[in-house]
C-alpha cells in the first residue's frame, strides 16, 4: 500500500514578484521491517512560478516517525533546510515575472 501526502511547506516572494513554492511529499510505501519500523521517502521540491526553475531534495528510506515528518514539514530536517536555503536564494535573485 502506498500513501502519499503532499503539502506546501513555505512560499517565498521573488524580487520579480513571482513565488518559489516549497512542497514536501512524503511517500509511505515501505513495509515495516521486523522491528516494526516504517520507512518513507521524503521529497522536498522548490519550484519557481516565475522562471520555472525547480530543485529536488530527495531523502529515500527515512524512518517514518512523527518527529521525522514534522521536521520535514517544518523544514528543520537537513533536506528541508537545504530546500529552504535554495528557495530563499532563488527568490532573492530571480527577476522573472510571474507567468500566466
Ligand atoms: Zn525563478
Amino acid at each position: 500500500m502506498s500513501t502519499d501526502t503532499t503539502s506546501v511547506a513555505a512560499q517565498y516572494l521573488t524580487v520579480g514578484g513571482a513565488t518559489v513554492d516549497l512542497t514536501v511529499r512524503i511517500s509511505h510505501d515501505h513495509i515495516a521491517d521486523e522491528d516494526g519500523q516504517n520507512w518513507a521517502d521524503i521529497n522536498h521540491q522548490a519550484a519557481c512560478t516565475g522562471c520555472g526553475a525547480k530543485e529536488d531534495f530527495e531523502d529515500f528510506g527515512t524512518e517514518d516517525t512523527e518527529p521525522a515528518r514534522s521536521a520535514a514539514t517544518n523544514l528543520t530536517s537537513p533536506n528541508g533546510h537545504a530546500a529552504k536555503r535554495w528557495a530563499q536564494d532563488h527568490a532573492a535573485t530571480c527577476r522573472a515575472l510571474p507567468r500566466g
